[in-house]
Formats: C-alpha cells, sequence, structure tokens
C-alpha cells in the first residue's frame, strides 16, 4: 500500500474546539480510484469541526500518484519532496511540485485531458502578453461541459473567462517540441518557468 493517511489536530478557527480529523498524506489513484474525484471536487481536503460544523481545508503536504497515467505531484510543504521527485521521474513519471490545492487540481486536469503542462503554461504567458494591463492572481485551466478555458481570478474569485485555442496549443507544441525535449527535468512547471523558457527559446521572425 502506497497510501497513506493520519490523524491531526487542528483548532477550529470559529469555536476554538480542538479536533482531530484524518487526512491523506499519499494518495495511490491506482489503489483508490475515486480519491481523484475527491480531490477535484475538493472533498479530499475537507475537515468538519464537530462542535460547530465549520468546514476547513487541510492544505497538504500531499503526494499524489496515478502509477497508471505516470504522474506524480507533490503538493504543499514537503520537508524534502526531491528525493521522492528525483525517484519518480527516474521510474519515467512526469513529476511535479505545486503549491496548493487548486495548483494540484489544474495539473490533474491537465493531464487528463492529454496535455503537456509546460505547454499550457506557454500559453498562459502568451494570453498574459495580449492581457496586458488586466491584473490578475492566476490564470487557470479551467475545463467545462464541452468547452475548454481559461479561468481569470482575483482575490479567489473569478473576473472571466478565455477560450482555450487548441490551434494555438498545437502551434505551440510543434514549436517548441525539439526544445523541451532538451530541457532539463523541471518539476515547477507554473508562469515563472514560462516566462523564462518564453525569453530563452521564443525568436520571432526577423
Ligand atoms: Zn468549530
Amino acid at each position: 500500500m502506497f497510501t497513506r493517511k493520519e490523524e491531526i489536530q487542528w483548532i477550529c478557527p470559529q469555536c476554538g474546539s480542538t479536533e482531530t480529523s484524518e487526512i491523506y498524506t499519499y494518495v495511490s489513484a491506482a489503489e483508490e480510484p475515486r480519491c481523484t474525484q475527491k480531490i477535484l471536487d475538493t472533498s479530499l481536503f475537507r475537515m468538519k469541526c464537530r462542535k460547530c460544523g465549520r468546514t476547513e481545508y487541510n492544505t497538504g503536504p500531499l503526494f499524489y500518484a496515478d502509477e497508471n497515467r505516470k504522474i506524480f505531484f507533490a503538493m504543499g510543504e514537503h520537508s524534502d519532496p526531491e528525493a521522492m521527485l528525483a525517484n519518480h521521474i527516474s521510474l519515467g513519471y512526469t513529476a511535479r511540485k505545486v503549491p496548493e490545492i487548486v495548483d494540484l487540481c489544474e495539473k490533474i486536469l491537465i493531464d487528463q485531458d492529454g496535455l503537456d503542462d509546460r505547454i499550457v503554461e506557454i500559453m498562459k504567458a502568451a494570453n498574459a502578453v495580449i492581457l496586458k494591463g488586466q491584473a490578475y492572481d492566476q490564470m487557470l485551466y479551467a475545463p467545462d461541459e464541452d468547452t475548454v478555458y481559461f479561468e481569470l481570478i482575483k482575490d479567489a474569485a473569478s473576473l472571466g473567462r478565455i477560450p482555450f485555442l487548441q490551434a494555438m496549443y498545437d502551434d505551440l507544441n510543434e514549436r517548441f517540441k525539439e526544445d523541451l525535449e532538451n530541457e532539463a527535468d523541471e518539476t515547477e512547471i507554473n508562469a515563472e518557468w514560462a516566462v523564462h523558457f518564453f525569453a530563452e527559446h521564443y525568436h520571432p521572425a526577423e
């Protein structure tokens, strides 16, 4: 068994009660396939105060592995995730470090849609150029019923959505395929990574 749970104590911010909850510290999707959906709807992280009913969220650290899809994500503040990440990379996994629940969900959704998260981050960097002047905290990959969007988030609320253009993805994938193959294994694929990658590899026709 890879899946691991542990009991943690937390103090309810609403009523001050000391609560004990059982939380996941390692999710193996091969062992517990239903956990993936529970992550996506955030119920896996929910902790309820038995006294006043307040809901809080466990923000990690959590390891998530899908042994069939060969993905491994380390969410939150692990004391030393590098050995685990490197070990999974050596086993052919795509391994990523993500800060929060929302980032873990995004990585899972991108993988479920068969996309390369590096190209998705490059798309966001390109979109940011187009949206110059618009202030937002995050641009999230957000598949809807039958359409895919990027959702702009500011102060934890949605500012609106812009369409995910498959043709743009395909074009960027084609253009940067070789560069990405030669990239060193990088586990933090986010906006910062994309800006650096873009600066290094994007050469507009002269
Ligand atoms: Zn309470």
